[in-house]
């Protein structure tokens, strides 16, 4: 399978090197060519298989260049990171609502689901591509992405990675993560601005020739953990289609049966995998798009019309602080029946006037998928309060978002099919905000309020979570965007 650039249809290049690179020398995103496609057969036949046999099923078919025995032992050692080996296991909350618990893994968030797997594919990417020079991994976090980024590729040889965290947009214990982080081979730098500040810098960092340069002559070339990589959104389609066997199999649905999911949204990147496993067979019906008052995903799949000329706020779902969703671009692609030009012509009218507009009939093709809304911290905060006292079960601001927008979906749609809600974090990694939700008064200390959530609601917090107080501080820099290439290149040296 070759992949090519949404901005350019000529580009073809392999497997690897769309991992390699991370995003396409022209700007674009990688997407592969063609789409494999599963038929009812295929989907019983996955079922008979346990959660790597599955992932490896799908894996191989999207990266032909990479052996049965390289995908699993990649899998294995993606697995191995999650509590109980357990990558994707699924709460039922009532007859029609299922949680999709992705937080088990190392840094207690969904991110670690392709994280734990992507340096272990980029390893072998190199290899293959016989490339000499060491890789710089650089990546914008809102978040999440940056503590998982690290933890997936500390210590790993001939690769080094430096995270770009919006200092004061990320929640106080996804900080710590970060400035704890152990390896001899990160930097977690922190940037005065917002999250599109230090993805923006990032971008800008991969198309600038120059910078490129200076990089090669010190023997690095660069590469994106983010979800721009297609090898960060690859493992994200595996666990659509194992929920969904999973529900199979113990019989909460019948193969074929439709199901929603529900998904709160930032970058775009976990709702695209969704979109992606229902274009390749999986029975999905509505996919639904969470955001909160940066509803920039709201507005563009309900009205067509892509605008980020607003201010960026800052709420209780910090991963989903994000104005410019790059993977819409890949969506877009996709619904525009691949029309390069017309993707380029886009995204170059988004970067100068800050928005572009869908034709009609790519609207409408949008409405039949996807199903877009939002909520407030207040309405997140109500939902963290409903469904503890309801159904006795703790979840998390960025969660709550895609449950308060599954409930209004309900009131508008008439849809009784069951409906699968993402989890995308631990509730104990923004125990302030959760205590606050419940109605308790919040600690000032963080550490306070974890042990006071847990006091309170007697749910099971990780280990982890406490550890990361006893731990130094190992990283507490602070910079002006302008600033970021003098701290790489210090960083490379
Ligand atoms: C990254 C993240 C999201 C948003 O996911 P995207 O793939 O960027 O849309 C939502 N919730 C949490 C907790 C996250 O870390």
């Amino acid at each position: 399978m070759r992949y090519t650039s949404t901005r350019n249809n000529k580009i073809s290049v392999l497997s690897y090197q769309a991992i390699l690179d991370g995003i396409s020398p022209d700007g674009g995103l990688y997407i592969p060519q063609e789409l494999p496609k599963f038929c009812e057969l295929d989907l019983k036949r996955m079922m008979s298989y346990d959660y790597q046999g599955k992932a490896v099923f799908l894996l191989k078919t999207f990266l032909p260049e990479f052996s049965e025995d390289e995908l699993k032992n990649c899998m294995a050692s993606s697995i191995s990171r999650f509590d109980d080996k357990i990558v994707a296991p699924i709460v039922k909350l009532d007859e029609s609502v299922y949680i999709l618990e992705l937080w088990h893994g190392p840094t207690f968030a969904f991110k670690d689901v392709a994280l734990t797997l992507l340096p272990n594919l980029l390893k072998l990417s190199k290899q293959k591509a016989q490339v000499k020079d060491d890789i710089l991994i650089l990546t914008a976090t809102s978040g999440d992405t940056g503590k998982a980024a690290l933890e997936g590729f500390k210590d790993i040889d001939g690769i080094k990675i430096a995270v770009l965290y919006p200092t004061d947009n990320v929640s106080n214990h996804q900080k710590l993560q970060m400035m704890i982080q152990e390896g001899n081979n990160v930097l977690a730098l922190g940037i005065n601005g917002n999250f599109d500040d230090a993805q923006t810098a990032v971008k800008k960092i991969f198309c600038d020739e120059k910078a490129i340069n200076d990089f090669k002559k010190s023997g690095y070339i660069l590469s994106s953990a983010n979800s721009i990589n297609w090898g960060r959104l690859l493992p994200q389609i595996i666990y659509y289609f194992s929920t969904y066997l999973d529900m199979c199999e113990v019989g909460e649905i019948k193969i074929g049966e439709k199901i929603n999911f529900a998904v709160p949204c930032g970058n775009f990147g976990n709702i695209l995998a969704g979109y992606y496993a229902k274009q390749m067979g999986l029975p999905i019906n509505k996919l639904i798009c969470a955001s909160n008052t940066n509803n920039v995903l709201t507005d563009f799949l309900t009205q067509g019309r892509y605008d980020c000329r607003r201010v960026l706020e800052k709420t209780i779902s910090p991963s989903m602080d994000i104005l410019i969703s790059s993977n819409t671009e890949r969506l877009i692609y996709e619904i525009s029946n691949k029309n390069d030009e017309l993707i380029k012509a886009r995204m170059d009218e988004l970067k100068n006037s800050g928005e572009y507009v869908l034709e009609e009939d790519e609207l409408k093709n949008i409405k039949d998928i996807f199903y877009a809304d939002y909520a407030t911290d207040s309405e997140a905060m109500q939902t963290i309060n409903n469904v503890f006292l309801e159904k006795d079960y703790l979840m998390d601001p960025h969660t709550a978002v895609a449950m308060s927008v599954y409930n209004s979906y309900l009131l508008s749609e008439e849809d009784n099919l069951k409906t699968v809600i993402i989890s995308t974090a631990n509730p104990y990694k923004f125990a302030p905000d959760v205590l606050n939700a419940l109605g308790y008064s919040v600690p000032s200390d963080d550490l306070k309020a974890i042990q006071k959530l847990n006091s309170k609601t007697r749910s099971y917090v990780p280990e982890g979570i406490l550890n990361a107080f006893e731990k130094p501080i190992l990283h507490e820099k602070v910079v002006d965007k302008d600033c970021i290439m003098d701290e790489l290149k210090n960083f490379i040296k």
